[in-house]
């Protein structure tokens, strides 16, 4: 048995200490709670050779005494996820950028965005705790990955909120398949979170968003992940896309971690990338980042990320703050055509992800980030979740990368005109 006690949620605010057992989600005072590990025990040079002889196993079992040391490797609900691509295209884009570019590919995951990497820990712990009956508000993707996971765990019903018309077919088609009530709300996805919250409060349903600190543990392994790809060396930069902002929470805590314990030897800088109709994070950022200030947020071609009140605001905050961090925003032209640009190189990626690089452009151009830095830009969720919105762009032609497809007549000669052959 592994002591329980080598967990334990901690107030990110006034730091009163809960015991992990607990189906808890917030401190008394409000605050959202993180999930603090007694990781003394490792010693990174014995570490750094264990997971190196670990890369036959999934992800979530290669880091899990420092993801989540009190759940049993046996007790992990897996689906195969992680150990996704870590594509270099430094030279693909050298002309425009002039930084070594590394785009982590979260969307190869099993349900096609990295939300998995929480789902892993979020629904074995869910399981852990004896819960029968799980639950999240989503823009899409947080509803496929723990549908899916439920379905895996055996026994587990999933409950999905999701703003109705607001998210893709692909996203919704997914807890549908996978068997989960599948509920669509007359709302936007802020509406959803706060009956989340509301029914978790009052019924024995566990909460699965991201302000569940537990799903935060296992997205730190993106981060480490990576790190352990690049060898340990660590890049100039992190950009990641941000709409509840617990991914950017959750790769500066696993970051964190590393540092302090010596797996790594410094720092990267992180930024974070939102969209110019739902920015309330950029718009703390430009003041000092000053008090949020929930907006309702505006459609989007990056759905996933249209959030106007963020949940994990302070964690994010807190994180950005000790990574020097920055955050940038962007527009729908700029993101739907750094969309066709990177996928025009093979990599089939989502508008959400595509934010991201987009935002890389505008800090070059900006020099916050300088000329031949590294830069890691963590991919979200695959471009196939998005066919609508892809389609709708290369569709016309007046967008700058579009590619038209050609309808002929099933003829030699028509399609020999068009070769011009
Ligand atoms: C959930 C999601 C995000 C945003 O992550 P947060 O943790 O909410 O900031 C970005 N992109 C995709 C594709 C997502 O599914
Ligand atoms: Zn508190």
């Amino acid at each position: 048995m592994i002591p329980q006690s080598q967990s334990k949620f901690v107030c990110i605010e006034c730091g009163e200490s809960y015991s992990i057992t607990e189906r808890r989600y917030r401190c008394d005072c409000g605050e959202l709670l993180e999930v603090i590990h007694d990781l003394s025990s490792i010693s990174s040079d014995v570490w750094r050779h264990q997971v190196d002889e670990k890369r036959g196993e999934v992800a979530f079992r290669r880091y899990l005494d420092i993801l989540m040391p009190s759940l049993e490797s046996d007790a992990v609900i897996t689906l195969n996820e992680g150990d996704t691509p870590l594509y270099d295209v430094s030279e693909e884009f050298a002309s425009d950028l002039g930084i070594e570019l590394l785009l982590k590919h979260e969307g190869m995951n099993p349900t096609l965005s990295f939300k998995d990497r929480g789902m892993v820990a979020g629904v074995s712990w869910a399981k852990n705790l004896g819960c029968e009956h799980v639950i999240c508000a989503s823009t899409g993707d947080t509803s496929a990955s723990m549908a899916a996971y439920a379905a895996c765990a055996g026994g587990m019903k999933g409950i999905v909120l999701l703003p109705k018309g607001k998210i893709s077919q692909e996203q919704l088609v997914q807890p549908i398949s996978y068997g989960a009530l599948t509920i669509g709300l007359e709302t936007d996805f802020d509406g959803c979170m706060k009956l989340v919250q509301e029914l978790t409060a009052k019924h024995a349903i566990y909460l699965l968003n991201s302000m569940n600190s537990v799903r935060i543990e296992g997205q730190k392994a993106i981060g480490i992940e990576t790190l352990h790809q690049l060898n340990w060396k660590v890049p100039d930069w992190f950009v990641i896309p941000v709409g509840n902002a617990g991914n950017i929470s959750a790769l500066g805590k696993g970051l964190r971690e590393l540092k302090k314990l010596g797996i790594i030897d410094h720092l990267p800088r992180l930024a974070g990338v939102q969209t110019a109709s739902a920015s309330p994070l950029y718009k703390s950022y430009r003041k000092g980042f000053t008090a949020l200030v929930p907006q309702v947020a505006d459609a989007t071609k990056a759905s996933a990320i249209r959030i106007g009140n963020p949940v994990s605001f302070k964690k994010a905050v807190r994180e950005l703050k000790y990574f020097e961090g920055v955050i940038e925003m962007v527009t729908e032209t700029e993101l739907m055509n750094w969309k066709a640009r990177i996928e025009r190189v093979g990599i089939a990626i989502c508008p959400n992800s595509a934010v991201a690089v987009a935002g890389v452009k505008k800090l070059v151009d900006s020099g916050i980030i300088s000329e031949g830095e590294k830069v890691v830009v963590l991919l979200t969720a695959h471009g196939s979740k998005f066919s609508s919105s892809t389609m709708g762009y290369h569709d016309n032609a007046e967008n700058r990368y579009a590619n038209q497809p050609v309808y002929l007549p099933a003829e030699l000669a028509a399609i020999e005109k068009v070769l011009k052959l």
